[in-house]
């Protein structure tokens, strides 16, 4: 946990920002977590993993835009990954992150932005996923989920159960039929707002998780923890829950090993397949949650 807060912590100063945005080592290790820089890269591992039965939910990475324009940028691109994944023959499912639809700039704008997408995915069968960030968003996100949601269906969000709000939550967006993604949460947060101990952090996982997989809608159970994981196998065993009413999601390039086992296993699978070239903050978090990706990184670094 120490190390994960440090790595966090400095993923956010600008000089180490500038040192990793040049380093080839960093970006060399960021392409084990990332399907390339263009769509089309992007959708040719879609269709791989599809051919291993795995389904996928393509982000274009990138996060707290500087302005207005560039998040009708990023809504336009979101709009042909949508079309993209259609000609390929893919369900159109994509993940979000609202600062990238401009929330720092106008809930409002950022709102309609997204609602181009999900009024899309509402019509053609497909799923618009809204990422959860930081604790600063939760409200704010919260409120456009619901809304969207209210307005065109086909749309869903995310919990964290590092945060200490997260069963509240799950009750009300299981009261509104909302999909949700459980995952343990991914930024640095402070004591007040979430759980530092990652016991805590699991029990919540595990608890959340039951309750979504009871009365959740199509809940995915989102992590490459194998104890969270075994546990909700042996949840779902006993409690007779049908494979095709909820799925597990891991991320792109993390445990091959543990997705080839699930999908053996008869489970639903998707991944997060994240493409584009604004790979930094995405990059870092993957480095934050593993030391043995830090290792790999500054063994290659000596090498050098
Ligand atoms: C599909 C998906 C979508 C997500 N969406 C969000 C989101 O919207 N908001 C958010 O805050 N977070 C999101 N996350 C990230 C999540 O919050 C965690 O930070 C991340 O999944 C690591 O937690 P874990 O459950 O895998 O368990 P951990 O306890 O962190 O890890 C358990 C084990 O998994 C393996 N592992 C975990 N991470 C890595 C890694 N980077 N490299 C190699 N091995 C690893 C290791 O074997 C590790 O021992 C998402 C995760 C997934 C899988």
């Amino acid at each position: 946990m120490p190390l994960r807060r440090t790595l966090l912590y400095l993923s956010q100063q600008p000089g180490f920002r500038k040192w990793a945005e040049t380093s080839p080592v960093a970006r060399k290790l960021s392409s084990r977590f990332i399907a390339g820089s263009t769509l089309d890269e992007a959708l040719s591992v879609c269709r791989k993993i599809r051919g291993d039965g795995i389904t996928a939910t393509l982000d274009y990475l990138g996060e707290n835009v500087k302005s207005l324009d560039e998040a009708a940028a990023c809504r336009d691109m979101y709009l042909r990954m949508l079309a993209g994944l259609r000609e390929s023959g893919l369900e159109p499912n994509v993940s979000v992150k609202l600062t990238q639809f401009g929330l720092d700039f106008s809930t409002e704008a950022c709102e309609e932005n997204v609602a181009a997408l999900v009024e899309v995915a509402a019509r053609t069968g497909g799923f618009v996923r809204i990422d959860m960030e930081s604790s600063a968003y939760t409200e704010r996100t919260l409120g456009i989920v619901k809304r969207l949601h209210a307005r065109y269906g086909a749309c869903g969000t995310v919990i964290q159960s590092y945060l200490r709000r997260s069963a509240a939550d799950v009750d009300t967006l299981i009261g509104k039929q909302i999909r949700v993604r459980l995952c343990k949460g991914a930024y640095l947060e402070p004591a007040e707002v979430a759980f530092a101990d990652k016991a805590d952090v699991d029990r919540n996982y595990l608890r959340l998780a039951e309750r979504l997989l009871l009365e959740g809608r199509y809940p995915a159970i989102a992590t490459h923890d194998e104890r969270m994981i075994a546990s909700a196998r042996r949840f779902v065993a006993n409690q007779k829950i049908a494979h095709d009413s909820f799925e597990f999601q891991m991320l792109y390039g993390i445990r091959r090993d543990l997705q080839t086992r699930l999908v053996q296993d008869g489970y639903r699978l998707r991944l997060y397949v994240p493409f584009g070239e604004a790979w930094y903050p995405y990059f870092m978090r993957r480095l934050a949650e593993r030391p043995a990706n830090l290792l790999f990184l500054a063994r290659n670094l000596l090498r050098r």
